[in-house]
């Protein structure tokens, strides 16, 4: 059993994320994306797609990145 980093909760079933080598537990994939997944730099949601990246910067889709100034994006899925 593990406890969740981001709510606390001390769950059975908690995953575990590896990323940029550093280990992460959450209790669900809510908590995890709450955690380490980029916000969107247009509409700061966060993003769990693939993402668009423009000018080193993270969007959640080639309609944000637009909005954002950047040009020639495209949906990379
Ligand atoms: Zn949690
Ligand atoms: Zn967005």
């Amino acid at each position: 059993m593990a406890k969740c980093e981001v709510c606390g909760n001390d769950y059975d079933k908690s995953m575990e994320v590896t990323m940029a080598g550093k280990r992460h537990t959450f209790d669900s994939f809510e908590c995890a994306i709450h955690a380490l997944a980029p916000p969107c730099q247009h509409c700061q949601c966060r993003i769990i797609g693939h993402g668009v990246e423009a000018g080193g910067k993270m969007f959640c889709c080639a309609n944000c990145a637009r909005n954002a100034g950047a040009t020639e994006i495209r949906d990379r899925a």
